[in-house]
C-alpha cells in the first residue's frame, strides 16, 4: 500500500504546486551545517561583539534622528565599524525622504488651573504659530470615540486621547496606541481640529518622560501641531477635564519639514563561496529618535545583526550564500530606508533567500515564525530544533513578516521569518529620554545574537530555497 499511497500523494502535490521539479524537493539543511548552527549558538551567548558594538555606537554618537546633525556622522560610524569587522564588501545605497526639523516644544494647561505640561511634538508635526497655539481642550476615550464625533465639536479646538497602554510579552497594546498617534492627528485635522494631543504610546506609568513618534501626516499643507503628554501630565490633564470646566491648553512647538535629504542604507556582505548572488538578509535601523540615544530602538537591532555576521565570518570558510546585513536609513518616519531597498532590489527579490529585522529590543527572542514555501517548512523545523534549546519557540501557524524595514522586501515576495522578542518593558523607554544603554542586558543581547546567526547560517547552508518569489507570499497575512 505504501508505494500508491506515496504516488498518490506525489500526483496530488504536482496538482497544488505545479509540476513537480528540481525546486519542488524539500529544503533540507545537512547535517553538517546543523552542527555548525549549534556551535555558533553556544559560541555567541559568550560573545560581546553586539554589546560592545550598541555601547559604542550610543556613547559615540547617541541620538540619531533621520536627516539630524547625527546622520552623517553615524553612517560615517557604521560604515568603519562594518569594515572593522571583517565584511568583504562594505557599500552605501542613497535614501532620500522629507527632512523633519525639532527645536523646541512647550506645553501649558492655560486655565483653569495654570501650570506646565510635558509634552514631545510628534514626528512631521508642523509648528505652532508664533506665539503658540491656545485653544479649549476636546477629549475622547479612543480614536473610534473621535471618528464618530460631530465635527462642530472638535472644530478650533485641541483633540486629546486618552488611551493607556499596558505592557504585554507581545506589546499588542502598541497596534493600538500607535494606531492613535498615527491616525488621530489625520482624523482630528479632517474635523477641523486646531491641534492633537495623546497620552503618550508607552507602558511607564510614572515617568515623567513623553514618548514620541510619527503621524500620519503626509502633506505638510494639511498638517495640525501634534503632541504627546508624558503618562503622568496625561492623568493630571484627565483630573484638571474631570472638573468639568473648559480646560485651555497653550501648545508652543518649532518644528516641522525643511526641503529633503539624502540619507543611505549601510551594507556590508560575507559573499558566499558557492551562490554569491543568493542573499540571506538581516539587520536593523541605524536611525533613532532624538531624545534617547537610540539603544533599544534600534542600536540594538544592528549590534544583533552585525554581532551574528561576525560569528559567522570567523568560521573557517564562508557559508554558501552571501550573508547581508543593512542598518537601515530612516525607519522611524515612516520606513524609508526599507522601502528604498525593496524598490531598489525587487526585481531580485528570487534570490533573497530568508531575511529577518531586528528593531523590538534586546530582550531575548522568545517566538519564531516563518513565511517560506511548503517545501521549506521542514527547514524551519531544523532552525528552531537549534533554537529551542534558548528558549525559542516555534509558531507554524503564524506567518514571518521579516520585521520593520525588511518587511518591505517580504511585500515584494521575500521569504521571511518573524523573532518575536520579549516586549513586557521595551514600551516603557521606547521613543523616550530613557532609550540609552542600561536598558541593555548584555546576556538577554547575547540569546539575540545566537538567534541570527543560527538562521542566518542555517538559511545560507541550506540544500534548496525557501520560496522567495515576485508576489509570493502577498496575502499571508504578516502585518509589519
Ligand atoms: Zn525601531
Ligand atoms: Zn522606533
Amino acid at each position: 500500500m505504501r508505494r500508491p499511497a506515496l504516488t498518490l500523494l506525489a500526483a496530488s502535490l504536482m496538482l497544488v504546486y505545479g509540476f513537480a521539479g528540481a525546486t519542488d524537493a524539500p529544503t533540507t539543511i545537512p547535517a553538517a551545517a546543523v552542527q555548525t548552527a549549534e556551535q555558533l549558538r553556544d559560541k555567541a551567548l559568550h560573545d560581546d561583539t553586539a554589546y560592545t558594538t550598541v555601547e559604542a555606537l550610543t556613547t559615540e554618537i547617541g541620538s540619531r534622528l533621520a536627516g539630524g546633525v547625527n546622520d552623517q556622522r553615524a553612517r560615517e560610524w557604521a560604515i568603519a565599524r562594518f569594515k572593522a569587522l571583517g565584511f568583504d564588501k562594505v557599500y552605501t545605497e542613497p535614501v532620500t525622504y522629507p527632512l523633519w526639523v525639532r527645536r523646541s516644544e512647550h506645553g501649558a494647561i492655560v486655565a483653569p488651573f495654570p501650570q506646565p505640561l510635558t509634552l514631545t511634538a510628534l514626528g512631521y508635526s508642523p509648528g505652532t504659530p508664533k506665539g503658540g497655539l491656545t485653544a479649549e481642550v476636546m477629549p475622547f476615550a479612543s480614536l473610534d470615540a473621535l471618528k464618530a464625533a460631530d465635527p462642530a465639536t472638535v472644530k478650533g479646538k485641541i483633540v486629546y486621547i486618552g488611551f493607556r497602554m499596558h505592557r504585554t510579552k507581545d506589546g499588542r497594546d502598541y497596534d493600538l496606541g500607535s494606531g492613535i498617534r498615527m491616525q488621530g492627528p489625520v482624523v482630528a485635522m479632517g474635523k477641523g481640529a486646531a491641534g492633537f494631543l495623546l497620552r503618550s504610546a508607552g507602558t511607564d506609568a510614572s515617568s515623567r518622560t513623553p514618548h514620541t513618534g510619527l503621524t500620519g501626516f503626509t502633506d505638510p499643507a494639511k498638517s495640525i501641531p501634534a503632541a504627546a503628554l508624558s503618562n503622568p501630565d496625561a492623568d493630571q490633564l484627565e483630573r484638571v477635564l474631570a472638573y468639568g470646566k473648559p480646560v485651555t491648553v497653550k501648545l508652543d512647538l518649532d518644528c516641522g519639514i525643511e526641503g529633503q535629504y539624502t540619507g543611505y542604507n549601510v551594507i556590508g556582505d560575507l559573499v558566499g563561496r558557492k551562490y554569491p548572488d543568493q542573499v540571506v538578509a538581516i539587520g536593523g535601523h541605524l536611525d533613532s529618535w532624538d531624545p534617547g540615544t537610540g539603544a533599544i530602538d534600534d542600536g540594538a537591532g544592528v549590534a544583533i545583526a552585525l554581532g551574528a555576521a561576525k560569528l559567522i565570518h570567523d568560521l573557517p570558510q564562508r557559508p554558501d550564500r552571501t550573508v547581508r546585513v543593512i542598518a537601515f536609513a530612516n525607519e522611524e518616519m515612516g520606513l524609508w530606508g526599507g522601502r528604498a531597498y525593496a524598490d531598489k532590489h525587487a526585481a531580485a527579490v528570487g534570490s533573497f533567500q530568508l531575511g529577518s529585522e531586528s528593531d523590538l529590543g534586546a530582550a531575548p527572542v522568545w517566538q519564531m515564525s516563518a513565511s517560506v514555501k511548503p517545501q521549506a517548512r521542514g527547514a524551519i523545523e531544523q532552525i528552531a530544533k537549534v533554537l529551542q534549546p534558548i528558549g525559542v519557540a516555534y509558531d507554524a501557524k503564524q506567518p514571518g513578516g521579516g520585521g520593520s524595514d525588511l518587511s518591505q522586501m517580504h511585500r515584494k515576495g521575500m521569504a521571511a521569518l518573524t523573532l518575536a522578542q520579549d516586549a513586557t518593558y521595551y514600551f516603557d523607554w521606547h521613543h523616550t529620554a530613557n532609550d540609552t544603554l542600561d536598558k541593555i542586558d548584555p546576556k538577554q543581547l547575547a540569546q539575540n545574537v545566537a538567534v541570527y546567526a543560527v538562521f542566518s547560517y542555517m538559511a545560507a547552508q541550506a540544500d534548496g530555497d525557501f520560496g522567495s518569489a515576485p508576489g509570493a507570499f502577498a496575502h499571508d497575512g504578516a502585518e509589519e
